[in-house]
């Protein structure tokens, strides 16, 4: 085709091009091709001329997936883009990218234009930021991009895999950034071996990589990529170090989402609204991610609604525990302690709760867990020592034990706790704190000296939850301890189960012997209070001698009529 007034002979132009380019029919097979698909792949034109470009662009990993590119350009896609991998006939290997349209014969009949690219090449084919400068793989927003012009497809399955390594940090840190480097070139080149032929990986940016698999049967196939992935990864790498090769094993965990593209649209969305898009697909599988992290690391786990319902509930709980702490929506309910000898009160507990304007009163299930993962258990510790501390004024006759997170054990707790009982003219023998086994076994300098400085200052410690955590009994002599509460799973079964007959016994003993106070948690009966005692146990809590309860339901204001005590454990 000549073009009159520029004498420009198309046909020509586009079969001297630098840029690899070839013409099939619907069924793959390579009609016209140029010199530069050719060298591309290290063959002649003569030689690749009438082949099917399955075979021609394909890999022992997989081919190049001609039936999923044609539906989906039929489908109206303007452009469709892949990842490939040949192995050439000389033994090296060719990252290439394929790029799709439909084009119109003289004679009127539909062809593809492929066009291919080599992914090694980096930045002069695409506009800068298109892809990653170390890796070489897609970047986030041409990942995004890719994904949105797959969505208007309207039958088929789409997946979306994110990977992040495993304690990928350890290795940047420890062996340094050029090791790190490589770590993540060498996951790059794994994830592309073992992906399916037309499936877009990327870099979402740091250890976080992406897979856009398409063409997908049923949800099985793209599990089967993900776990193949997952092992593939979980093999060694081997590093070029300073000091010769090394070894480096870095798991990685995924996780994964799969639409159906010609399910009906959400009812929930709405009109206007967009059923999928391609950051919310994203998102999702993070999710999914986030859940294989919480479960280990080193694993595979699928987006399902709950998670979804989770995302949101923690979310929710999140953004109102902040209005809760501004407004003041926090309550302290106080659980008496008694001593088994005589059931007298010699104590509470603090217990939080939250008045939910909408929700009413919450119980710590509901919420000290986002809590924790938000960092704002930290601000809910604070408001309950400072109500603490204000009931001890009110009641002098009385001790308190509050529970403290071990993210508030951060350097700043003994004096915050120091300042508040002198500020008060309190004395610290009448405040405990309470923490969770499991927080004292790392053996962390900032905790240790924490601990030490509450014991200075004469406020008792005692570990809560006792026989739940790790037990690596050695930091009972190490730290400055007071007292064990043996968690109330061993209590409830008391005092017919033998197991939890032997444990109780063997916690008092230790207690006893490393000269610890003693206290049960959840006794919900005269038998169990009895058998305790009998065991030796110095003093007791639980339904049986109270449920946790507002300040006014153990101290009624004079001439108040006695508040009704409910059940809030
Ligand atoms: P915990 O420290 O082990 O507190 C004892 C829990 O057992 C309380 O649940 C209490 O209501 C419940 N309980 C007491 N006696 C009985 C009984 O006889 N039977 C049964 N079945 N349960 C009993 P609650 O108040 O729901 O608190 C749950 C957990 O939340 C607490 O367990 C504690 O770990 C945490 N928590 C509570 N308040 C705070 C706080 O202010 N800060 C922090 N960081 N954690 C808190
Ligand atoms: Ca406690
Ligand atoms: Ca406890």
């Amino acid at each position: 085709m000549q073009d009159g007034s520029t004498g420009v002979d198309l046909a020509q132009v586009v079969m001297s091009a630098a840029v690899g380019l070839a013409v099939t029919d619907l069924r793959g097979r390579l009609l016209r091709l140029n010199d530069a698909f050719a060298e591309l792949l290290h063959r002649s034109v003569d030689d690749l001329q009438g082949r099917a470009t399955a075979e021609v662009l394909s890999s022992p990993e997989g081919a190049h997936d001609v039936d999923g590119t044609v539906e989906q350009l039929l489908q109206g896609i303007p452009t469709v883009t892949g990842d490939v991998l040949v192995h050439r006939r000389d033994g090296s290997v060719l990252r290439g990218q394929t790029l799709s349209s439909l084009a119109t014969t003289g004679a009127g009949t539909s062809v593809v234009l492929l066009q291919l690219l080599d992914a090694g090449t980096r930045g002069r084919r695409r506009p800068v930021g298109d892809h990653d400068a170390l890796t070489h793989l897609r970047s986030r927003s041409a990942v995004l991009a890719d994904l949105t012009t797959r969505l208007p497809a309207r039958s088929g399955l789409v997946g979306v895999l994110t990977c992040d390594l495993d304690r990928f940090r350890v290795v940047n840190e420890s062996l340094g950034h050029r090791v790190g480097d490589e770590v993540l070139v060498g996951v790059a080149r794994r994830l592309l071996a073992g992906v399916r032929c037309g499936d877009v990986v990327g870099r979402l940016g740091d250890d976080e990589f992406v897979v856009v698999l398409g063409g997908l049967t049923d949800v099985a196939e793209a599990v089967d990529v993900a776990h193949r992935l997952t092992r593939s990864l979980a093999a060694p790498l081997e590093i070029e170090g300073t000091d010769g090769p090394r070894e480096i094993r870095c798991a990685v965990s995924t996780g994964l989402v799969v639409v159906d593209l010609g399910a009906p649209p959400c009812p929930k969305a709405g009109p206007g609204v967009p059923a999928l898009d391609a950051a919310a697909l994203l998102r999702d599988a993070n999710t999914a991610l986030d859940a294989a992290k919480a479960a280990g690391g080193g694993c595979c786990r699928v987006f399902t609604g709950a998670m979804r319902e989770e995302v949101i509930r923690r979310l929710t709980v999140e953004n109102d525990l902040r209005r809760a702490l501004e407004r003041g929506e926090l309550r302290v309910h106080y659980q008496p302690v008694v001593r088994l000898a005589d059931h007298r009160r010699t104590g509470f507990e603090a217990l939080v709760r939250w008045q939910h304007p909408d929700r009413g009163l919450l119980l710590p299930a509901e919420f000290l867990d986002v809590a924790e993962d938000c960092g704002l258990v930290t601000a809910i510790d604070a408001v309950v020592l400072e109500e603490a501390l204000d009931f001890l004024v009110r009641h002098p006759g009385d001790r308190v034990a509050v529970n403290t997170s071990a993210r508030r054990l951060d350097g700043t707790f003994a004096t915050a706790v120091a300042r508040g009982l002198r500020r008060r003219g309190l004395a610290p023998e009448r405040l405990a704190v309470e923490l969770l086994e499991t927080s004292l076994v790392s053996g962390d300098a900032t905790t240790d000296g924490e601990l030490a400085d509450l014991a200075r200052l004469g406020v008792a410690v005692l570990l809560d939850d006792f026989g739940t955590g790790y037990s690596a009994l050695s930091y009972l002599r190490r730290l400055p301890v007071s007292g064990l509460k043996l968690d109330r799973s061993f209590v409830s079964d008391l005092p017919d189960d033998v197991t939890s007959d032997r444990i109780a016994a063997a916690v008092v003993g230790l207690a006893d012997s490393f000269g610890l106070s003693s206290i049960c948690e959840g006794v919900e009966t005269a038998a169990q209070a009895a058998h305790l005692a009998a065991q030796g146990w110095e003093s007791a809590q639980g339904f049986h001698f109270g449920v946790p309860a507002p300040e006014e339901s153990w101290f009624p204001r004079v001439g108040a009529p006695v508040p009704t005590v409910q059940v809030s454990a």
